[in-house]
């Protein structure tokens, strides 16, 4: 199987609440590799530009707030399946529907504040990696 790389956040309401260690522990368990990570806050224009695809969705303006409440720790992950593996971690969007021993199964607190987020497919992959990295900050 492919090695991939995949992008990762550590939303606010888990940074905020100390999990960013034990996020990436779960990440780190599943076999992905962390080949590149920082600390960002966020400004509204780059959560507006990093989410336009939900910009007609009602839970936008919901949204951009929640991103700018705090840190972010966006990541790029690399592994076999990196993507699906990732999203598999991660659980579903609505960690009420999460199967257990997934990220926000055990750690999200709604749907809005669901500890994480990941790359949904190959492209976004590469355009979400691109939006927030340069390809020196990524050290495989
Ligand atoms: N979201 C929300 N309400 C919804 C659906 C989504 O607040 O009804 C937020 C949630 O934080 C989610 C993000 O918008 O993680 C992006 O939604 P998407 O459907 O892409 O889910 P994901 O890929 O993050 O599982």
């Amino acid at each position: 199987m492919a090695i991939e790389r995949t992008f990762s956040m550590i939303k606010p309401d888990a940074t905020k609440r100390n999990l960013t260690g034990a996020i990436t522990k779960m990440l780190e368990d599943a076999g992905l590799r962390v080949v590149a990570s920082k600390r960002v806050w966020m400004t509204r224009r780059q959560a507006e530009a990093f989410y336009a695809v939900h910009k007609d969705r009602p839970f936008f303006g919901e949204l951009v707030e929640t991103m700018t409440s705090g840190p972010t720790v966006v990541q790029v992950l690399e592994g076999e399946n990196a993507i699906a593996k990732n999203r598999e971690v991660m659980g579903a969007t609505n960690p009420a529907e999460a199967a257990e021993g997934t990220i926000r199964k055990t750690f999200a607190l709604s749907i809005g504040e669901n500890s994480v987020h990941g790359s949904d497919g190959p492209e976004t992959a590469v355009q979400e990696i691109r939006f927030w990295f340069s390809e020196t900050e990524i050290v495989g």
